[in-house]
């Protein structure tokens, strides 16, 4: 029973026009039977169905259906209203075009939670459209359309069947076929029915509620025992019946008596009792939510017209997804994790050499010249916070050269030319690191102890040089010494001076690195020249030679002087053969003033006989300082006071000069060579100052990140071309880091707006299939999940696309990038370095991203579109 109660429903446009549709409407309508509502357009028809119909909001008043206050129902039990109660049939029928008929009912079947193939088959029977089921509403005629609607209508076997002018737009034969069909249901279910003709109203109606502007006018029910045509002095014409031969002649008789008046309605019809209200409250139960099966269909059956943009949106937002992980990875690239895996954790070490560039020096060898570190230099490390230990690394070449050319003990390379070792033994070692015992017995021990080939070190060990076996091996086959040799009668040149060995420690190295030792056999055995570059090309490309040649410049073509420094090794071991060569020292008179130019290019000499303090100068320097011949000098000068300042190798770096000595001439040596004689001790003295640190050793090489810095650091710079590589990369990516997060945010926000924008579009595509299925009794939760379903395939199918490019381009990224950065940084030792290392956990924490933010952005969507009332929807559609 439906009981309407003063309802009045105001509609309230923007321009604070208020519309009364309905205004004080109250009747009650029994459970069965048919009854028509019928007024002129605009009348309130609509208006009051759609209320009864739960599809709009009522203003004032209220309907109560078998009990329940549509008024009170929080919108959930609307749509368990108008799902079981309700059966709605519209005049344009409101089928779905991109479902069939067949969907459409089960559409309607699914709603009330059930799935039945034969209820669908029995109900087109009902309606006699068999053999439809799988045309689509467009191939159906007008009247076979409204017979789906009212088949969908029923198969979910409502109570109340409402129709608004469900034959408007049918023909009159057609619209004869469905009024029958609703008479039909009428028998036991109530059918409410909007019609503008009279005609089937009183034909087939059992009631007749007429409207005028928003009022009951009339509200007639059929009274089957009273009918009469002439009643007092009126002549009732009922509407589409045929008179009998008998009525017409009584209508005929009273016209001829001219006593009448005619009126158009049907007396059959008398004004309606209200119907006794049973006041029995009906519980809506509530339905379970729709099966996945059925949400998955609905969406299969939504996105039948979009596969195409839906495809393209994906693929839009799997290009993002993939630039955007590749981006992160690249932010993410960690070199110190790196280093540590790609160089052998003994032999980790890490050298910085401080140097500028110079071609004034010497001109055959344009190269970064070494430039000497001073102890606060080295402080400065420490203080930026390193943890480890730093030793001093001297001169930086150990010559195991044939040639015993100083020039080559001018520490000219930093780094061994991998490019052009054709046999694994260098020429020129790396130089003598200055080192405490533990050092060398982490790096090369065993067993907490040095392992040494030969020699032996005293019971201190202090300030005695220690060379590799490999490079004891160098030695042998650029110098033909033996071992016996090497620690008894040769001496290691190095920088300006010899030393003694004291032992050879055991490295391993042959056995660590057999097998490319014996590719390096195989290279030099090998006669045909194309296949010696095959083979040399094969061994420099090999991780091996990397490793090994990480070990070469890092510990193994390198001397040690163990617990002390190079300046004590030097007095006990050095022999001074010669003079220093390549000095650059000013004479001053006593008072300071420069008694000529600086001279370069002349050596010292030892002198043991000479007295502190004293010196012989040469023949050529009075003659070029004083501009005297020495005989005239020593008559008239000698004795004489000088001060000697000696000059930084590298005056053009530092112009203090190092050192300066008081000296008395007291003598002219006229050795053609441009040497000067001095004493012991002022010899020691003045050779301390060639005696510099040119590197910075560091035992600890993941401490070096903090403090050194390749791309701002230009006074120090990294013998490791690997370290240095992947070092300078970690500095271009921190430099793009920041880049990177606003790009990863823009890439993210571009994602989740065409994923938004992709959803509302499909809402509004859909709109109208929204509407419809609110009316049908859908609830709002099952189109969101429809959409939602929608969105996971549409994640699902990004996710497949962005996560299979990217593990097929992670290589061909890296392989790009690498090359390119290799050009950049002019370092092709890292050509095997992971820069771009996609992680599966990266792109689904990506993928959850976007799509977490997507699902939420699009609930607020629906969280609005749940205010809208269905009949809204259907309208604005329809507009
Ligand atoms: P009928 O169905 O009898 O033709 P309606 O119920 O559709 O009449 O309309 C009743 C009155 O309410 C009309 O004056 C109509 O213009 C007005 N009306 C109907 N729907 C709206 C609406 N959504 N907004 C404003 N006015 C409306
Ligand atoms: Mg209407």
């Amino acid at each position: 029973m439906i009981k309407i109660d003063n309802l009045t429903k105001i509609y309230v446009s923007n321009k604070r026009n208020e519309i009364k549709a309905l205004d004080n409407v109250s009747f009650s309508l029994a459970d069965k039977g048919m009854v028509f509502i019928c007024g002129k357009s605009g009348s309130g028809k609509s208006t009051l169905l759609n209320l009864i119909a739960g599809l709009d909001e009522i203003t004032s008043g209220d309907i109560i259906v078998d009990g329940n206050s549509l008024k009170s129902l929080d919108s959930l039990s609307f749509d368990e209203y108008r799902n079981k109660l309700i059966g709605f049939i519209f005049q344009d029928y409101c089928l779905l075009d991109t479902f069939t008929i067949k969907e459409n009912i089960e559409l309607s079947l699914n709603l009330i939670g059930e799935d039945n193939n034969e209820k669908i088959k029995a109900i087109l029977k009902e309606v006699d459209l068999e053999g439809y089921e799988n045309r689509y509403p467009k191939e159906l005629s007008g009247g076979q359309k409204q017979r789906v609607a009212i088949a969908r209508a029923l198969i979910k076997n409502p109570k109340y069947i409402l129709a608004d002018e469900p034959t408007g737009n049918l023909d009159s034969e057609t619209s004869v076929q469905i009024l029958n069909l609703l008479k039909k249901l009428s028998k036991d279910k109530l059918v409410l029915i909007i019609s503008h003709s009279k005609e089937n109203a009183y034909e087939y109606g059992d009631r007749i509620i007429e409207l005028k502007d928003g009022c009951v006018l009339k509200d007639l029910t059929k009274n089957k025992k009273e009918y009469n045509l002439v009643c007092g002095d009126t002549i009732y014409l009922p509407l589409n019946v045929k008179l009998t031969e008998k009525q017409l002649y009584d209508v005929n008789k009273r016209i001829k008596t001219g006593m009448y008046s005619i009126s158009q309605e049907d007396n059959m019809y008398v004004n309606t009792i209200q119907p006794e209200d049973n006041n029995q409250k009906e519980k809506l139960s509530k339905r379970k939510i729709m099966s996945f099966k059925n949400l998955f269909k609905l969406s299969k059956g939504f996105s039948k017209n979009y596969k195409l943009s839906l495809f393209f949106t994906s693929l839009m937002v799997s290009l993002l997804v993939i630039m955007m992980v590749i981006t992160q990875v690249f932010t993410a690239f960690n070199g110190t994790y790196l280093i540590g895996n790609a160089i052998d954790e003994d032999t980790t070490e890490f050298v910085l050499y401080k140097g500028y560039y110079s071609d004034s020096f010497n001109t055959t060898l344009k190269k970064n010249r070494l430039v000497p570190i001073s102890n606060e230099e080295i402080d400065y490390f420490y203080n930026q916070g390193y943890e480890g230990n730093i030793y001093k690394l001297y001169s930086t070449n150990l010559v195991a050269y044939t040639s015993s050319s100083l020039n080559h003990a001018y520490p000219y390379s930093t780094s061994i030319d991998y490019s052009t070792l054709t046999n694994p033994y260098v020429e020129v070692g790396k130089g003598v690191l200055e080192c405490d015992l533990n050092y060398l017995v982490k790096v090369y021990g065993t067993n907490g102890k040095l392992d040494l080939v030969a020699g032996t070190l005293s019971d201190t060990g202090k300030c005695e040089l220690v060379i590799t076996d490999y490079f004891a091996d160098c030695l042998r086959l650029y110098r033909g010494y033996s071992t016996q040799s090497i620690l008894e009668t040769e001496k290691i040149k190095m920088s300006l001076s010899s030393y003694n060995v004291k032992a050879i420690i055991n490295t391993n190295y042959k056995i660590r690195y057999e097998e490319l030792f014996n590719k390096f056999k195989d290279f030099e055995q090998s006669n045909s020249i194309p296949e010696k570059s095959r083979l040399i090309e094969e061994i420099r490309q090999s991780d091996d030679f990397l490793r090994f040649y990480n070990e070469l410049n890092n510990t193994l073509a390198i001397g040690y002087f163990i617990d002390g420094n190079y300046e004590e090794a030097l007095r006990k071991d050095t022999t001074i053969s010669c003079g220093s060569w390549g000095k650059s020292t000013t004479f001053l008179y006593e008072d300071g003033t420069k008694i000529n130019e600086e001279y370069i290019n002349h050596g010292r000499e030892l002198n043991t006989s000479l007295n502190d303090g004293e010196v012989i100068l040469n023949t050529n320097f009075v003659e070029k300082f004083f501009g005297v011949d020495s005989s005239t000098f020593i008559n008239n000068f000698v004795p004489f006071k000088i001060k000697l300042q000696d000059n930084y190798l590298y005056k053009s770096v530092l112009d203090e000069p190092l050192i300066e000595k008081d000296l008395l001439v007291v003598g002219i040596n006229n050795s053609s060579a441009p040497h000067i004689h001095l004493s012991y001790n002022d010899y020691y003295d003045l050779y301390k100052t060639e005696i510099f640190a040119f590197g910075v050793y560091f035992d600890n090489p993941s401490g070096i990140a903090n403090v050194y810095n390749p791309i701002e650091e230009t006074l120090f710079y990294s013998s490791d071309k690997f370290v240095d590589g992947v070092y300078t990369i970690m500095n271009v990516v921190t430099i793009f880091n920041d880049f990177f997060k606003l790009i990863t945010l823009a890439i993210t926000a571009v994602c989740v707006v065409m994923l938004i924008s992709f959803g509302q579009k499909s809402i509004k595509r859909r709109l109208y299939e929204i509407g419809v299925i609110r009316a049908l009794g859908g609830k709002n939760g099952e189109l969101y999940l429809t959409i939602l379903t929608q969105i996971l395939g549409m994640c699902l199918l990004v996710s497949i696309m962005s996560s299979m490019s990217l593990m097929f381009l992670d290589g061909y990224i890296n392989e790009i990038l690498i090359v390119n950065i290799m050009r950049f940084i002019n370092n092709d030792v890292i050509k095997d370095l992971l820069i771009i290392d996609i992680n599966p956990w990266i792109i689904i924490v990506n993928l959850l991203g976007i799509f977490t933010l997507t699902i939420l952005c699009s609930l607020t969507l629906m969280l609005t579109l749940r205010k809208i009332k269905p009949i809204n929807i259907i309208r604005k559609h329809e507009n």
